[in-house]
């Protein structure tokens, strides 16, 4: 298997995630799918095994968190997100927050101890998407309070939390200087629900639409340091949502990683065992082209979320642990390249078991994807093959630097 650099307690968290995805997600992953309905007991079972608090960041975080996401998602994405969502309350709560704010909110959106507890996070509205920038939720000071006014859209959690972390501006006019993020609290007048959303996939997710209606809630709610006293401008609001995004975001790579490593293997799996013409799907040469491009286009994701593969050197861990993307993208192309050079040295092959296989390189290594361990015999070999053979991994690898 490539070696993805992973420490043995690494290993460990793998290991337990990936059996609990195993054991507890993938036998109730189509009823919660089919029903739409929270897995309230599974995300129970997860917090007291430290996985649901583990993805989002909560604890060392790290690359145990993209480990995590990944092993769960892989299980059932709905699931997976079910019982990681209430990390992106906390992560804002850990980015933005005081010391004091993180020590009272945080046991308020994270389940422990095989309690449930949720958080929502809400940036997005229906006009603010991508460009959070445009969003219009309003705080507005009045007293010792703040009120608050908007519609946030597709919120994990929505409306159903324990503890709601919602970014408002104070002050339109400055754009992402204005932005600030509010705690309400479970049962705070003026917080409903809004529309609840069906959605073609992950469904053991609750998504839905939280109105804020004149909601009053205190000074203090508002995270990060009181306005006017010292340090306040520290973290303002629209830093703490990159820092909250910057966080979560590898996890949300790595649920997709997860979905795809599941559909590789459902895939392959079928293509093997059903028949059409006299022959496998598989060896039928469309399907198998089809299936070989999954491979890579997983391996490349892969291999751009695989920060610490090569040398497990602490500076690639530590960009693993920042979270940041860029920096993860950086050394993940880094990464791609020591590849390349290995496979100056030695062919490549993409074994059938896919979680332990090595980097494919391109369609050709098809005949292993199909549980061919051997070399193909010249005439089993693909045409592509026996055009270019093995000298096409001495080319030049694509984006080297000098
Ligand atoms: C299941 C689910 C759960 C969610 N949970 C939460 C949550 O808990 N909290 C929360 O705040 N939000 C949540 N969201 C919202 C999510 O963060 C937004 O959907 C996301 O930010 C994209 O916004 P949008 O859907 O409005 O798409 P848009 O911003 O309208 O984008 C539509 C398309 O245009 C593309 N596009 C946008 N801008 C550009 C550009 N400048 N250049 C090129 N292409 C562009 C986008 O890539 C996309 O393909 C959730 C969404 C889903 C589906």
């Amino acid at each position: 298997m490539a070696d993805f650099g992973l420490s043995e307690e690494e290993r460990m968290v793998q290991q337990l995630a990936h059996e609990f995805a195993v054991k507890e997600i993938r036998p109730q992953a189509a009823y919660f799918d089919e029903h739409e309905e929270l897995p309230r007991e599974i995300i129970a079972k997860a917090s007291e095994l430290g996985l649901a608090a583990g993805i989002f960041g909560g604890g060392s975080a790290g690359i145990s968190s993209v480990i995590i996401a990944e092993e769960l998602a892989w299980g059932c994405a709905g699931i997976a997100l079910a019982i990681a969502a209430s990390g992106l309350a906390a992560a804002a709560i850990i980015g933005i927050g005081t010391p004091e704010q993180q020590a009272k909110f945080l046991p308020m959106a994270i389940s422990s101890d095989g309690q449930v507890r949720l958080g929502a996070m809400g940036l997005t509205e229906p006009e603010a998407g991508s460009d959070v920038q445009a969003l219009s939720t309003t705080a507005v000071r009045d007293g010792d309070d703040y009120v608050l006014n908007g519609t946030k859209r597709f919120i994990t959690n929505g409306g159903i939390a324990d503890v709601h972390v919602i970014f408002a501006t104070e002050d339109k006019s400055k754009g992402w200087g204005g932005l600030a993020a509010f705690v309400i609290e479970k049962g705070t007048p003026g917080l409903s629900e809004g529309t609840v959303w069906k959605k073609m996939g992950i469904r053991a997710s609750h998504t839905a639409d939280v109105i804020l209606e004149d909601c009053r809630i205190p000074a203090e709610n508002r995270l990060g340091p009181p306005v006017g006293g010292s340090g306040a401008a520290a973290v303002p609001g629209a830093l703490g949502a990159l820092k909250m995004l910057e966080r979560t975001r590898p996890s949300i790579g790595a649920f997709a990683l997860g979905i795809a490593r599941a559909a590789l293997e459902y895939a392959t799996e079928y293509a093997k065992e059903r028949r059409q013409f006299g022959k496998p799907l598989i060896a039928h040469e469309g399907i198998a082209f089809k299936l070989a491009d999954m491979a890579m286009a997983y391996d490349s994701a892969r291999l751009a979320g695989a920060p610490r593969r090569v040398d497990g050197g602490g500076g690639r861990a530590a960009a693993a642990r920042g979270g940041l993307d860029g920096e993860v993208l950086r050394v993940g192309r880094g990464d791609a390249h020591h590849d390349r050079r290995r496979a100056d040295l030695r062919r490549l092959r993409l074994h059938a078991r896919v979680p332990g296989r090595e980097v494919g390189t391109g369609r050709q290594d098809l005949p292993d994807l199909r549980g061919d361990e051997r070399d193909p015999a010249p005439g089993d070999q693909p045409r592509a093959w026996r055009a270019v053979g093995p000298r096409r991994i001495t080319r030049r690898p694509v984006g080297r630097r000098g």
